[in-house]
């Protein structure tokens, strides 16, 4: 084994959105962080391919401005964000339907008219539904009683024919599972983001976002090419045998099994990505497109919302469907897009297929929307799956939050009972919502100190 260079204050393994917001605010807390990540690069499951002169994202994702997380912690203006028309088209066998908000684009309020898109009664539950969610605070949501999308959507109102031709074709492409048996409380957040922000892109891809979280991160804090393959009692060692010491660990690795043996994860939902390359935009209008039938989760000329992503004279789409890929969907989704885009797409070239297998976590009822990230004694985990998982946690974080008092650690410091809900706070939009730490605050250096009494842990007893 070959011996340590420092011993830094906390040890965060993998560098996805989640172990890199973790690192800003730990570092911007006054702390000695190292980030370690397996891969190449930062960004985990957001990151962008150049392929030829072609920009792909793996797997097509989306960002929205009210993502309370990453606006806390990015200058939005520096990822050059380019924005989707508000809403999404629909296409039904009476042709193409708009949805769309109207405070947004009083111009889009004709498609919404009584007749066109829905019948009186479902209008009045889009818009009392929409008024609820905008204006109610989050605190009343994560309260409601959780049962599955479908079922919430029935207790507002709404007519079996308008879930199925809007609700349950769009949330297809948002949940990743097309039952519409996601939590309502998930929904209720996600529909409260798409009202309140704009889904948008970064020119460079979605991989702008985590390269503008490890941006500001002083040179060396990631170490790239770094795979741990356990943690230990002194911290954590790497496949090759090097030994990281460090008192605190955040295990940041998604998906990825195996450090924590015990530690509960969801099931995951997959998703495939189909890049195709059409001589001229079949839309023309950066917006999303999905379908009555669900041959498709969702379609989208790419290169109308952000022209950077594909080279003048080309028009680059990305389809995606929910599992794997196998021989035939391709040849599906070009003949459902052909119908959708009223274009012959038999000409079109398949530029890449990017399959995610475990691109979302699977959000059933209940929800608790929050969870203890504390695994044991200076022992932490954060990211999306922090959401998907064990109501059963609640008394331990009690007892946990009683321990850190008595050690006199402050409620406001990096480890504090809030900034231990480090994992994510999905800001619920688009598939949606950013797998992020919540921003641990000031005081670290005296918190340091104080809750360290042995020298072995940041935390104290646990
Ligand atoms: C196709 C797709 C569509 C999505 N749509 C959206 C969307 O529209 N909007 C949105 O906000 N979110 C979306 N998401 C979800 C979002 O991308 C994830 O929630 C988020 O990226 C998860 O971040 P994370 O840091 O928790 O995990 P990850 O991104 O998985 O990062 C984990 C990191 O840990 C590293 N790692 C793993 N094991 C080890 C190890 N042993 N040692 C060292 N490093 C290790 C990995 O290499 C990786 O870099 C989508 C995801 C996909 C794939």
């Amino acid at each position: 084994m070959s011996a340590p260079a420092h011993t830094p204050d906390v040890l965060v393994i993998g560098a996805g959105v989640a172990g890199l917001a973790c690192a800003h605010d730990l570092l911007a807390a006054g702390l000695d962080v190292q980030v370690v990540e397996a891969s190449d690069a930062v960004g985990g499951r957001m990151r962008s391919d150049r392929v030829g002169e072609f920009v792909v994202d793996r797997g097509f994702q989306v960002f929205n401005t009210s993502y309370p997380q990453v606006r806390r912690r990015l200058a939005l203006r520096r990822l050059g964000l380019r924005p989707f028309t508000p809403g999404f088209l629909v296409h039904t066998e009476k042709g193409r339907l708009r949805f769309s908000d109207p405070t947004r684009r009083p111009r889009n309020l004709p498609d919404l008219l009584p007749g066109r898109l829905a019948g009186p009664r479902d209008l009045a539950a889009l818009g009392l539904l929409s008024a609820r969610d905008m204006l109610a605070p989050v605190r009343l949501v994560k309260r409601s009683q959780d049962r599955t999308t479908r079922t919430a959507l029935a207790d507002a109102g709404f007519s079996e024919d308008f879930v199925e031709r809007f609700f349950r074709p769009f949330l297809s492409g948002v949940f990743l599972e097309d039952g519409l048996e996601t939590s309502s409380r998930f929904f209720h957040l996600v529909w409260r983001s798409m009202l309140r922000g704009t889904l948008c892109l970064p020119t460079a891809g979605i991989g702008a976002v985590p390269a503008a979280l490890a941006a500001p991160l002083p040179a060396g804090t990631v170490r790239f090419e770094t795979p741990v393959s356990a943690l230990t009692d002194e911290g954590a060692v790497t496949a090759d045998g090097t030994e990281l010491p460090a008192p605190t660990v955040v295990v940041a690795t998604g998906p990825a099994p195996g450090l924590l043996p015990g530690l509960e994860l969801p099931a995951y939902r997959t998703v495939t990505t189909y890049y195709h390359v059409a001589p001229r935009s079949p839309l023309r209008e950066p917006t999303l497109l999905v379908d009555e039938r669900r041959r498709f989760a969702n379609t989208c000329v790419l290169s109308d919302v952000v022209p950077q992503l594909a080279p003048p004279g080309s028009a680059l789409v990305a389809t995606s469907v929910l599992g794997t890929d196998d021989d035939k969907r391709e040849t599906a989704v070009r003949e459902a897009t052909a119908e959708v885009y009223g274009t012959d797409t038999a000409g079109w070239d398949l530029l890449t297929t990017r399959t995610v297998p475990d691109a979302l976590p699977a959000m059933p009822p209940p929800q608790p929307l929050s969870r203890t990230t504390r695994v044991a004694r200076g022992r932490y985990v954060c990211g999306d799956h922090r959401w998907a998982l064990a109501r059963c946690k609640r008394r331990r974080r009690k007892t946990e939050r009683a321990s850190i008092i008595t050690t006199g650690a402050p409620r406001s410091g990096p480890f504090s009972p809030a900034a231990r809900k480090c994992g994510p706070s999905w800001s619920p939009n688009s598939q949606w919502g950013v797998a992020m730490g919540r921003s641990p605050q000031s005081r670290p250096r005296a918190c340091l100190k104080r809750a360290r009494p042995s020298g072995s842990s940041m935390i104290g007893s646990g």
